[in-house]
């Protein structure tokens, strides 16, 4: 029985070294994808300045033609003043020159304004580039730091696998099978110590005739009160 016993506690150890490599290798992996994810974020930021950008741009070229078009009519129209003839004809004409160059100024300063615009958004995406190149940099680094530590711990959960099957294997079936679902049941401590009298699993007092029993190591005991599998820890230790 203490021969089982002791590999069922080796099992335990290598079991809650595997499950602690593997939280270690998911939080590497999570690491991995914050990356990933924080890349992707600004990415869709500049994506969307970009469009952005390209639909002021475009506002842009569409008032830059408009003026183009007032200020050749501007000059038609003043073009017609030498051939006036009659002073109501003048004064209609001015008039139309007026109100030619009036709508230039106001497309003017919607130009301006519309430049002003795209050049807040450059600076935007500037910045933005920069947080995506330094989220790269940074990736890159930390990435392949993380990619190492992902692939040395393959290697020893690889190891520590094989090793678990090789004592696993020692042990029977049933025993096996009632020590996988304890440690699966019970956060990964299906093997309890048991000092002065009390299962330190759950900390319950076990009946006394078992601990007698418990004490002498010749049959399997399981705590009454949380089930798990008992084994004697030294008085004095
Ligand atoms: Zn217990």
């Amino acid at each position: 029985m203490q021969n089982k016993l002791n590999l069922l506690r080796d099992l335990q150890e290598i079991d809650r070294e595997i499950s602690s490599i593997e939280m270690t290798r998911q939080g590497y992996r999570e690491e991995l994808a914050a990356f990933e994810a924080d890349a992707a974020r600004v990415q869709e930021m500049l994506d969307q300045l970009g469009d952005e950008v390209a639909l002021l741009q475009q506002e842009e070229a569409q008032l830059q033609q408009e003026l183009l078009k007032e200020r050749d009519n501007v000059k038609r129209v003043e073009a017609r003043l030498p051939e006036i003839q009659t002073q109501k004809e003048y004064v209609a004409v001015l008039k139309e020159i007026d109100m030619a160059k009036k709508s230039n100024r106001d497309l003017e300063e919607q130009l301006q304004a519309k430049q002003q615009e795209i050049a807040v958004l450059e600076e935007d995406r500037q910045e933005k580039e920069a947080e995506l190149a330094k989220i790269q940099e940074n990736s890159n680094v930390r990435g392949a730091e993380l990619k190492e530590l992902l692939s040395e711990s393959e290697e020893t959960l690889l190891k520590r696998t094989q090793t678990r099957e090789s004592v696993a294997g020692e042990l029977p079936a049933s025993l096996l099978k009632k020590y996988n679902t304890l440690f699966k049941r019970r956060g990964g401590v299906a093997l309890a110590p048991a000092r002065n009298g009390a299962c330190l699993g759950c900390n319950m007092q076990l009946p006394p005739q078992q601990y007698n029993k418990l004490l002498r190591v010749n049959e399997l005991q399981t705590c009454p009160h949380c089930n798990r599998i008992l084994y004697v820890e030294q008085e004095n230790g």
